[in-house]
Parts: structure tokens; C-alpha cells; sequence
């Protein structure tokens, strides 16, 4: 790699790292420094099936090219599952510290990961997780009706486990945590 420079238009770094020119040409390089090797993989699947020269003229003309518009998130998937990605990065080190945290967030938006906010609603509402937004509500009414002050002769207690209920199903009702 001695003297090689990023192939981006107008970049002077140093063109350290490859990627296959085409999924046809899986042999031959394009060399580009770091981010934009990450840039080139990142589009790997938008230049599928062009030709060389139109991937070159692509490259040139894209005004997207240094702000990628793409999410994270199916990228990060994308990633793990296309065979050519293990090609391009065998041992990951273009999954930059953005799509770590990408997949750390998703993970903690796991139904197994609620808040502990989510962890009391539910047991305010005495729910066992996992649960459809449609069962809690059914819950949340059964409880309402069952605690509500004019059912209790205006008990002052039941005024007050009305309100944690009421709060509880409002923290629920506002998780990204329900699979619809
Ligand atoms: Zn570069």
C-alpha cells in the first residue's frame, strides 16, 4: 500500500484500506483511507449491478457522498447479514463506534431491557411482560373501573391507587416497547 492515495475525488489521505471494485470484480481494489472506504461499503448494496464506469461516474457526481443520508440501524443489520460484508471487513473493524452504539441502543430496547419505570407500571397493573398494548389496556380499564372513588363511595385510597394505575398505563401506553 506504500504511496497509495484514497481514490475519493479530492481526498489526500492515504488510501489504506480496499474494497472489490465490483461484486464482479471481487479481486480488484479501489483503495480509500478510513471513512471512506466506510462511505464505499456503506453504498455497497446502491452500486449493485453497475458497471465499473458507472459506479466511477457515481461516485463523482454523488452530493451525498460525504454526508451519508442511509440510517444506521438496517445498515448495522445489513452488515451481520451480507456474505460480501465479511469479504470487505473480515474482522469488523469499519463497524465504527456509530452502528456499535446503533445496535447497543437497539438492543436496550429490548422487551427484556424495559425501564424501570415500565418494570413498576407493570406491576402497578400486575402484568407479566410480554404483553400487547391491547391486553394492557384491557387491564388498565378492568383496574380503573374496579378502583375508580365513585366505585369505593369516594375513598381517599382508592382515589390514590386510581392515580398510579391512571400513571402506570400512560408510562405503558408511550413504550416503543409493544410489538404491534
Ligand atoms: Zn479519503
Amino acid at each position: 500500500m506504500d504511496g497509495r492515495v484514497c481514490e475519493f475525488p479530492g481526498c489526500a489521505a492515504v488510501g489504506e484500506f480496499r474494497a472489490p471494485k465490483s461484486r464482479a470484480e471481487l479481486r480488484q481494489y479501489r483503495w480509500f483511507c478510513l471513512a471512506h472506504v466506510r462511505e464505499y461499503n456503506a453504498k455497497w448494496d446502491f452500486y449493485k449491478g453497475m458497471s465499473e464506469s458507472e459506479i466511477e461516474a457515481q461516485i463523482r457526481a454523488d452530493q451525498t457522498w460525504r454526508r451519508p443520508t442511509w440510517r444506521l440501524g438496517p445498515q448495522a443489520d445489513r452488515r451481520a447479514s451480507d456474505p460480501f460484508e465479511s469479504l470487505l471487513d473480515p474482522y469488523d473493524i469499519l463497524a465504527d463506534a456509530d452502528v456499535r452504539r446503533q445496535k447497543d441502543r437497539r438492543f436496550a430496547a429490548q422487551p427484556n431491557n424495559l425501564t424501570p419505570a415500565e418494570q413498576q407500571a407493570l406491576s402497578i397493573l400486575d402484568l407479566k411482560w410480554p404483553q400487547t398494548l391491547d391486553s394492557v389496556k384491557l387491564r388498565y380499564k378492568e383496574l380503573a373501573k374496579r378502583h375508580h372513588p365513585d366505585a369505593n363511595g369516594g375513598n381517599k385510597e382508592a382515589e390514590e391507587r386510581l392515580k398510579l394505575i391512571n400513571r402506570a398505563y400512560t408510562t405503558l401506553r408511550q413504550s416503543p416497547h409493544f410489538a404491534t
